[in-house]
């Protein structure tokens, strides 16, 4: 037995004997999580510095912060959320009453990606405890400061039984995806989601992937052009393009490309100054083999803001390109950093077209300021979730489900969402034995005899 099946040994163990399951325990574990948190804020401020130079103001609003935000509205819900719930039964079963029971599904695997990686390893491991369940987190290798510190968070406050970390790269992840679990969440690449479901197929363990894709920006002629322009350059280089609903390319209207393309210097400019690769604040893109695919992208077309770089500290400007078709190469996979390809457009139609026949978009972010062309893009093309005349903010709100479609995930969590992701609602009929109908029976004279 290799010390992975040993671990969860122990906690198939502990959670047969049902320690996690009583809703106190629960509230217990994420008030526990909750001070843990805010005691090693520093360490995890200092942990995403050092792996990606987030800046204090990011690294508290898009990770630190969303995760306790995420702890509270749990905390306020959960004896709600985990109560039996009483349903509807029809006339036909007379004498018997219905019921939902939320049970937690057991033991949860929880693979997490390097670009948030505290808050994508600790949110579902909100939802997962709030139902009940005990868990093993595996955090990216490729944020390896952050992944000791959550691996040192959540040894002051868990047991292994109850919730284990597991560092390592790609092997360890292989290793891990070899055990039979009751549920894996993943976030991470589609190549990897594939894996993972592949793995999963086997056991036929259910599977919650959050993964990523081309989220397109519609901004059309009628569009509140500077507001527009500073929110989907906050919404791009926020993180250096390396955020997942990242705003990825831009679809402009052609009567205002000229007017969005100088709000949007402007904007930058507002933004992050006029030196950022000079400036302390700028988030690094992860690697040098992501940043090398990434400048290869600036030979695709022309750069109209931007386009320099520096290779030691692994930064490039926040760069506006134009000039590209889908044939370009950086219009195939996902992006992931501070570059933002613009194509122009004519009519609506043609953007929808082009959208569908890509697959299906993690977010997408429109700009109008008509409810009509609202509705059509909403009705029109298939996507996870988005904002109108905005971009990102609908993955902080929590009574939001976040999710892909498609080619971009599957399942959706937050708020109720994660409690739902992590539980089985089994269902009950309890019937009365005051009673017995005969109409279900072949023989309906000789049934009414039995009782
Ligand atoms: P990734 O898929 O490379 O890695 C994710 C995890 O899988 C890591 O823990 C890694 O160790 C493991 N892994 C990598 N290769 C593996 C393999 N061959 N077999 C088994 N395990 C493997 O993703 P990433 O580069 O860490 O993150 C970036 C991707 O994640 C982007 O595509 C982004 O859009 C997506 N993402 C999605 C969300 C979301 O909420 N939908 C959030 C953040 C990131």
């Amino acid at each position: 037995m290799n010390s992975f099946q040993m671990l969860l040994q122990q906690q198939q163990r502990y959670f047969h004997e049902g320690h996690s399951k009583s809703v106190s325990y629960r509230i217990e574990a994420l008030r526990k999580l909750r001070l843990a948190i805010k005691q090693f804020e520093p360490n995890i401020i200092e942990a995403l510095k050092a792996d990606l130079n987030k800046s204090e103001l990011e690294a508290y609003s898009t990770e630190i912060g969303i995760v306790l935000e995420e702890i509270n509205i749990t905390l306020k819900n959960i004896k709600r959320w985990a109560k039996p719930k009483r349903v509807k039964t029809p006339l036909t079963h007379l004498g018997s009453s219905s019921y939902m029971y939320a049970q937690p599904y057991g033991i949860v695997l929880i693979i997490a990606p390097w670009n948030y990686p505290f808050q994508l390893a600790i949110s579902p491991l909100i939802g997962a405890i709030a139902a009940g369940n005990v868990a093993v987190i595996k955090p990216s290798e490729l944020a390896p400061r952050t992944s000791s510190v959550i691996s040192q968070l959540i040894a002051s406050v868990f047991s292994k039984e109850q919730v284990a970390v597991v560092e390592g790269g790609i092997d360890v992840n292989q290793a891990l995806l070899a055990e039979r679990w009751d549920y894996i969440f993943f976030t991470g690449s589609v190549p990897v989601g594939k894996i993972v479901m592949e793995t999963a197929a086997k056991h036929l363990t259910p599977v919650t992937l959050e993964l990523g894709g081309k989220s397109p920006c519609v901004v059309h002629k009628d569009a509140h052009i500077q507001l527009a322009a500073k929110r989907i350059a906050w919404g791009k280089y926020l993180n250096a393009g390396q955020t997942c609903i990242a705003p990825d390319y831009v679809y402009i209207h052609q009567d205002v490309r000229d007017e969005f393309v100088s709000a949007f210097r402007e904007a930058v400019q507002q933004l992050y100054g006029e030196n950022v690769l000079q400036g302390e604040h700028y988030t690094r893109i992860v690697s040098p083999r992501h940043f090398q695919r990434l400048i290869s992208f600036l030979e695709d077309g022309r750069i109209v803001m931007g386009g320099k770089y520096d290779e030691a500290r692994l930064q490039i400007e926040p760069t506006l390109m134009e000039e590209l078709t889908w044939e370009s190469p950086i219009m195939k996979d996902e992006i992931f950093g501070p570059i933002l390809p613009m194509m122009t457009y004519d009519e609506l139609n043609d953007v929808i077209a082009g959208i569908r026949q890509h697959p299906n978009p993690l977010a997408l972010y429109l700009f109008s300021e008509s409810k009509d062309v609202q509705q059509h893009m909403i009705e029109q093309v298939s996507f996870g979730g988005g904002c109108i005349n905005d971009t990102i903010f609908h993955v902080a709100n929590p009574y939001l489900p976040f999710g892909g479609v498609g080619t971009s995930g599957i399942g959706s969590y937050h708020g109720k969402f994660s409690f739902d992701v992590f539980t089985h609602y089994k269902s009950v009929l309890k019937q009365t034995t005051r009673f017995d109908l005969p109409f279900r029976y072949p023989n309906m004279k000789n049934a009414m005899k039995i009782i």
